[in-house]
């Protein structure tokens, strides 16, 4: 679904250059849900608006398998950026009235999407009526309104406390599996990654780099099951001494 051949990215500023990202390749199937780990500056954020479209490499390229599509990308984002003075409905609907879509067709997918983030009984809400992890499930309901085959999301949960933050992870597992989606998420927290990845990139700063890719065997459905494992835990633990030697 994603073919990342020998992408690099280089900016150059005022105090020189700086490597973004050295040369990696890598691919991944569709379906699959990777987890990007790395201390600031090693280059997520770059890679993923690279993927998408929004930052041009400069060399090597990105092949996405989705022939034909108009956007192949959805994009979540830290904070959602919702429009204040629509409500969650008409933002999920947004996307979908700039592709000219039908009416009733868009009213359709607008009530299936808000029932698969469950944001139910709060079609009519606005933004600043909800809190930040249902700001965030409307983010992700958005994303996914044109119905995009790969969603990129760039730590969309670090503004959340840990609890929602436990309740949102399980969601995009479920999400995840019930659409069927390729999924890049961006996090700082090992935990998540783990919890949710079928493979897990470890990235390294100065210059960026991909460090090193964990395949995670966790059965799937993940749940409290999974959260209790040795497995999980092994992961866990293996995923924080390699980030504690990058920032030692
Ligand atoms: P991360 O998301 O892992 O924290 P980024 O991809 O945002 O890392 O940034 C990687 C490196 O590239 C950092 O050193 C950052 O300062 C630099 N960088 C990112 N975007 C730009 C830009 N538009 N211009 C110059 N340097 C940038
Ligand atoms: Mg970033």
């Amino acid at each position: 679904m994603i073919t990342i051949q020998q992408i690099a990215k280089t900016f150059g500023g005022k105090e020189g250059n700086v490597v973004a990202l050295e040369p990696f390749s890598l691919d991944i199937a569709e379906g699959e849900l990777v987890s990007i780990i790395g201390p600031s500056g090693c280059g997520k954020s770059t890679l993923l608006r690279i993927i998408a479209g929004l930052e041009v490499p400069t060399s090597g390229k990105i092949v996405l398998g989705t022939a034909g599509q108009k956007r192949p990308v959805g994009f979540v984002f830290q904070d959602a950026v919702l429009l204040p003075w629509k409500t969650v409905a008409e933002n999920i609907r947004f996307p979908l009235d700039t592709s000219g879509a039908p009416r009733s067709q868009s009213d359709e997918k607008v009530r299936e999407l808000i029932k698969l983030v469950g944001l139910e009984g709060f079609e009519n809400s606005l933004p600043k009526q909800l809190s930040g992890g249902m700001k965030q499930r409307a983010a992700i309901a958005r994303a996914l309104a044109d119905d995009p085959p790969i969603l990129l999301m760039d730590e969309p949960f670090s503004a959340v406390d840990l609890l929602t933050r436990e309740t949102l992870n399980d969601e995009l597992s479920r999400i995840w599996q019930q659409t069927g989606k390729t999924i890049l998420l961006v996090t700082h927290s090992v935990e998540e990654a783990a919890y949710l990845g079928t493979k897990v990139m470890v990235m390294s700063p100065r210059p960026g780099r991909l460090k090193k890719t964990i395949e995670v065997d966790l059965q799937l459905p993940r749940d409290e099951h999974t959260r209790r494992s040795a497995e999980y835990l092994d992961l866990v633990a293996e995923l924080r001494n390699m980030m504690r030697e990058m920032t030692e």
